[in-house]
């Protein structure tokens, strides 16, 4: 099975991966659905818990973190990152607000992404394996390809589906300019503003887009 690797290996990341692809996590055997849902993202969390929930079988695969971009590397730590800056910001702007610092705020940006890395772990248990599986979905973890009509494969296990969803997210597509070169631009996986991610196994890189640092 695939692992998952989040950098630096603190608390909260640990507890980020536990939730959204926990290691010591043993895929089922296999098996027949009404609905495989491929990607546990957003799009892929509302439907695998909304076919769930109305009684149908269904498997939702992730080859990463259940949650997706959005609360592991997108939304989430974006808008943790932001409020530390505004709050810096407005402290900068003391005397309109009534009170007085003796001297000007001064950034840790370790403190700061260990917030967003703290942030995101209490973000992400919402999107949790285990709660996914509360709502009687089955997760699988791993990569996820199609094989034959009507049959999926992931970790050597064949998932069998009436209807599938792909919901394995997007990215986007670098222009065809001319010196634009990777490795001298930033994209949404290797902006300075995201916690820092690597995958063991396969790769996660994209058509598109350097691998993350
Ligand atoms: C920096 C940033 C900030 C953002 N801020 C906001 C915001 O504030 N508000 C907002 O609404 N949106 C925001 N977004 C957009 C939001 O993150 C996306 O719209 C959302 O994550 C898309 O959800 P999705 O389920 O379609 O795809 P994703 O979240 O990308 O999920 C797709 C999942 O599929 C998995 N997957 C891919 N291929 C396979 C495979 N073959 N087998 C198994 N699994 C696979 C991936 O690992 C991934 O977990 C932000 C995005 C970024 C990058």
């Amino acid at each position: 099975m695939t692992t998952v690797e989040l950098f630096p290996a603190d608390i909260y990341n640990q507890k980020t991966i536990r939730q959204g692809h926990p290691p010591d996590w043993i895929n089922r055997a296999g098996g027949e659905y009404d609905l495989v849902v491929l990607g546990g993202g957003p799009a892929g969390l509302v439907s695998a818990m909304t076919a769930a929930a109305e009684g149908h079988r269904v498997a939702m695969t992730e080859q990463r973190l259940t949650g997706g971009t959005c609360v592991n590397f997108g939304c989430t730590p974006s808008k943790a990152l932001i409020r530390c800056a505004r709050a810096v910001h407005d402290a900068g702007r003391s005397t309109e607000f009534g009170f007085r610092l003796d001297s000007a705020p001064r950034t840790n940006f370790p403190a700061v992404m260990e917030r967003v890395r703290r942030m995101r772990s209490m973000s992400s248990a919402g999107d949790a394996v285990q709660a996914v599986e509360q709502t009687g979905a089955e997760v699988y973890l791993g990569h996820t390809r199609f094989t034959a009509q009507n049959v999926v494969e992931v970790d050597g296990r064949q998932l069998r589906f009436r209807k599938a969803v792909i919901a394995t997210g997007s990215d986007p597509l670098l222009p065809q300019i001319d010196g634009l070169q990777p490795g001298e631009y930033l994209g949404v996986r290797a902006g300075p503003g995201l916690p820092p991610s690597r995958q063991r196994g396969r790769s996660h890189q994209r058509r598109s887009e350097p691998a993350p640092q």
